[in-house]
C-alpha cells in the first residue's frame, strides 16, 4: 500500500530513510507515542475493532489518543484560525468535514464506553506536555485494573 511506484522511487540510499518512509513513525504521532512508552503506558495501534481505526488505544485506561493536525482539524488556536488567501472555500470544506467526522468518531467510541483524549499539534510546543498528557490519561475513569 506504500510507495513503491516509479514516482517516489528516490535515488538516495533509502535502507536509511526507512523509518522516514513509513509515515507512522515520524511527525506529531511518533513524539507522542515515544512519550506513552516512556511513561510506561501500554497501548494498541490502528484498532480496527473501535470506531474509525483509532491511531493509538490505550485499553487499560479505554482511552484513545488522537494526534490532530491544528490546522486541518480546527484547532481554536493561532494555527487552526490561521486565515490567507490561500486558504480557500475548499480547504475550508475539508476542515468542516474532517471536524464532523472527528466528532462522530468521539460519540460512537463514547457509546462503547471508550473515551477520547486529544493532543494538537500546538500542544506538543509546550515543554511539560508529556507528563500533561501521562496525568490526563491516568485521571480517566477506570483507571488501572489488575
Ligand atoms: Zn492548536
Amino acid at each position: 500500500m506504500t510507495g513503491g511506484g516509479p514516482v517516489n522511487d528516490e535515488p538516495a540510499p533509502r535502507s536509511s530513510l526507512m523509518r522516514q518512509v513509513r509515515r507512522q513513525d515520524t511527525g506529531p504521532e511518533w513524539v507522542v507515542r515515544r512519550a506513552l512508552h516512556a511513561a510506561g503506558l501500554r497501548y494498541r495501534l490502528h484498532d480496527r475493532r473501535l470506531p474509525g481505526t483509532p491511531d493509538i488505544v490505550l485499553p487499560k485506561y479505554r482511552c484513545v489518543v488522537r494526534v490532530q493536525g491544528c490546522f486541518w482539524h480546527g484547532h481554536d488556536c493561532a494555527h487552526g484560525r490561521v486565515r490567507s488567501k490561500t486558504r480557500s472555500a475548499f480547504w475550508d470544506a475539508k476542515i468542516a468535514a474532517n471536524r464532523a467526522r472527528d466528532a462522530r468518531q468521539a460519540e460512537a467510541l463514547a457509546a462503547l464506553g471508550w473515551q477520547v483524549e486529544t493532543v494538537w499539534e500546538c500542544e506538543l510546543r509546550a515543554p511539560q506536555w508529556p507528563a500533561a498528557l501521562v496525568e490526563r490519561i491516568r485521571s480517566r475513569a477506570p483507571g488501572p485494573r489488575p
